[in-house]
């Protein structure tokens, strides 16, 4: 049975090239880059090409790119770092109900130190209510943050009238761009963006290597205290098989992107029709266009989306029910809840997340497989079909 893996919202393989690229930097070009002989400068050399890259994808400067672990610790340190750098100024941080819990659960942290921060609601379709973002600003308002494009239901925000929003009233703006790096076209400098994160392992990088955009002239406090690596922004010595891979990843996302992202969009579209002339009342989560090109999040009414990934796993299917990193919990999603879904359609909800390896012959076994299982798990259903949610939005 061939794998079908369609849950490249959570992780990628690494691009071969990728891991080609990374290998020498183990145990040939080994040095420390912070060491003065040739074998070392050789491996900072490579960090420093690594960087123009990275700054390329998204047309930023090589030296406003800051190395980090990944997405988490850029998300970090963009709101940690904004937060205790700009006490003085004030203490309200704005961000939204359907953030990462990356950025939510560091905002909940900064609430424990004194911070204040206010979580924007979102339409139906995931997208930020801006009336409700600029009604909250107050003169103590330092810092917004918002992501590029969610991770669950893929709806892309209108960052740069955010950005607008922010540098009218000179406050901050942080977006996390972890699922849109390396999937649409980014310029941090046109949308105006200040601090920007992404990670290395959405993009068919390595795991555990990530950036963080820091526009040029902003002072953060640094996470991490020791040496005086990355312009004494993160100490540490740098991962630097990591950072080529991650440099390559985005050299490759700089040709491929937009023919694989049209290629991606016509297939995703294939399978929602396919799945929805042959199962009865599921449900589109997210914008129906401002949505990412490989994300189809749907609900499938009287089902468990649990239920449905375990049969789908039988069948050499990868898929997920809402975001990965809160999977084996069984609260509803945060962002489907946030989005005004009742907890009872929540819970049938299924990610399908398209990558470079999906061929048109996959999404034709899913619509294949798929259809057999809600049949079979509807028979056996606990959800009645006179459950609340017949009547959600029609
Ligand atoms: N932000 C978003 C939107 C994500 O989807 C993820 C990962 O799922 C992260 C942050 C965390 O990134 P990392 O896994 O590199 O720490």
């Amino acid at each position: 049975m061939k794998k079908i893996y369609m849950d490249y919202a959570a992780t990628t393989p690494t691009h071969p090239e990728v891991v080609k690229e990374m290998l020498p930097f183990f145990n040939e070009v080994y040095g420390n880059p912070s060491s003065i002989y040739q074998l070392a400068q050789r491996a900072k050399g490579a960090v420093e090409e690594a960087r123009e890259k990275v700054a390329r994808l998204i047309n930023a400067e090589a030296e406003e790119i800051i190395f980090t672990s990944g997405g988490t610790e850029a998300d970090n340190m963009a709101i940690k770092g904004i937060a205790f750098a700009n006490k003085k100024r004030g203490n309200q941080i704005i961000t939204s109900k359907i953030e990462h819990h990356a950025v939510l659960n560091t905002c909940k942290w900064l609430e424990k130190k004194g911070f204040k921060v206010t979580y924007i609601s979102v339409d139906k379709y995931g997208m930020i209510d801006l009336d409700e973002l600029k009604k909250s600003l107050t003169d103590k308002t330092i810092l917004i943050s918002i992501m590029h494009a969610n991770n669950e239901v893929g709806t892309i925000e209108p960052i740069s009238e955010i950005a607008r929003i922010a540098k009218e009233k000179g406050i901050y703006f942080h977006t996390d761009a972890v699922q849109t790096v390396g999937k649409i076209t980014i310029n941090v400098k046109e949308s105006g963006i200040d601090l920007f994160s992404l990670s290395g392992h959405k993009l068919y990088g390595p795991k555990g290597v990530g950036a963080l955009y820091i526009r040029k002239g902003i002072k953060i406090s640094p996470l991490l205290h020791g040496g005086h690596h990355e312009k004494n922004k993160r100490a540490g010595t740098e991962n630097v098989p990591g950072i080529v891979g991650l440099g390559k990843a985005c050299e490759i996302a700089v040709k491929e992107m937009a023919t694989e992202g049209k290629r991606l969009k016509a297939l995703r579209d294939r399978l929602y029709k396919g799945l929805s002339e042959q199962i009865d009342e599921i449900i589109l989560n997210g914008h129906p266009v401002n949505r990412l090109p490989g994300n189809l999040n749907i609900c499938v009414q009287y089902v468990e989306g649990e239920s449905m990934l375990l049969n789908l796993d039988l069948e050499g299917i990868c898929a997920s029910s809402g975001s990965a990193c809160t999977s084996g919990s069984l609260e509803p999603s945060h962002v489907l809840l946030a989005m005004g879904i009742p907890p009872e359609i929540a819970h049938g909800s299924l990610r399908f997340s398209l990558g470079r390896d999906t061929t048109k012959e996959d999404i034709d076994r899913i619509i294949e497989v798929l259809p057999p299982i809600v049949e079979k798990l509807r028979a056996m259903s606990p959800f009645g079909k006179n459950s609340k949610s017949k009547e959600y939005r029609e």
